[in-house]
């Protein structure tokens, strides 16, 4: 028997990249998964592939930003799979710009979706960790939270104030037989990173190859994290081989942040 078999995971933005990743790993673990976020079309294709692999799936529409949005989409998991005792806090936007033009709108979309919706689901969740007396939340943040860098402001905001709150609920939980950590990943080969070259190439007149080659180089390993190897991570996280692991923000960026 694998050894999530029996165990109900939630992931936010599960559809693609990163969550996506982590949603087979964990259905490749055993684990019964839900995927959520707002685009219904990736999420069903997501669940197609969990399923193939075997274990029970659901899809569920869901902006993690919006607090009704996140009670009815724990009350659907439980109804559809069970209570999920496997938290994946995936769900997450980017956005660059200096200091002077960082917008209300920018600076309060990315607090709302990085920090607060993970601190809803957390808070909707962990309870029944607690009553379970076993649970894992996999807060998934970036080189971001450990460290600053220019124009990215909101984000390193936002991903600070994750880990912060990956920290805060470790201590709480420790006891308990849950555990609580942060994937801290430098620059990672999916959707975002493509329009963060994007974003290079048209600031710079850089064609994107060219703007890919500069964040490939913010690692010395001279490449892209890859969206498997944060979810080898996440699934290392959820087994009982990992349950001494708590409060952690595990850092996967090839060497360029050490400590
Ligand atoms: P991605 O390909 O852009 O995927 C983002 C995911 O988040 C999508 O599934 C998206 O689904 C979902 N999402 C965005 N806003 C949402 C909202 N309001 N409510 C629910 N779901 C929402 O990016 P990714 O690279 O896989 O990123 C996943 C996580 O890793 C993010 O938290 C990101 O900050 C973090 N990260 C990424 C990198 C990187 O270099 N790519 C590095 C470090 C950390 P919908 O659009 O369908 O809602």
């Amino acid at each position: 028997m694998a050894e999530l078999t029996g165990r109900v995971a939630l992931i936010t933005g599960g559809g693609r990249g990163i969550g996506r990743a982590i949603a087979l790993s964990l259905a490749h673990a055993g684990a019964d998964v839900a995927v959520s976020g707002r685009s219904a079309d990736v999420l069903e294709e997501t669940v197609s592939a969990i399923r193939a692999i075997g274990p029970r799936a659901a899809a569920i529409v869901c902006d993690v930003g919006e607090r009704s949005q996140v009670d009815d989409m724990v009350a659907q998991v439980g109804k559809a799979l069970g209570n999920p005792l496997i938290l994946v806090n995936n769900a997450g936007i980017a956005g660059s710009a200096k200091l002077s033009e960082t917008t209300d709108d920018m600076w309060d979309a990315m607090l709302r979706v990085n920090a607060t919706g993970a601190f809803y689901c957390m808070r909707a969740l962990v309870p029944m960790m607690i009553d379970a007396k076993w649970g894992r939340v996999v807060n998934i943040a970036s080189i971001a939270a450990r460290a600053g860098a220019a124009y990215i402001a909101a984000y390193s905001a936002s991903k600070h104030a994750l880990l912060g709150l990956t920290r805060a609920i470790a201590a709480e939980v420790a006891a308990k037989g849950v555990t609580v950590n942060a994937i801290c990943p430098g620059y990672v080969d999916t959707e975002m990173t493509d329009r963060s070259a994007a974003f290079i190439s048209a600031r710079t007149r850089r064609n994107e190859q060219e703007a890919r080659k500069i964040l490939e180089g913010f690692s010395p390993q001279q490449r892209l994290m890859t969206a498997e190897e944060v979810a080898g991570i996440a699934a290392y996280l959820c087994s009982e081989a990992a349950r001494g692991i708590n409060g952690q923000g595990i850092v996967l960026d090839g060497g360029a942040l050490q400590g």
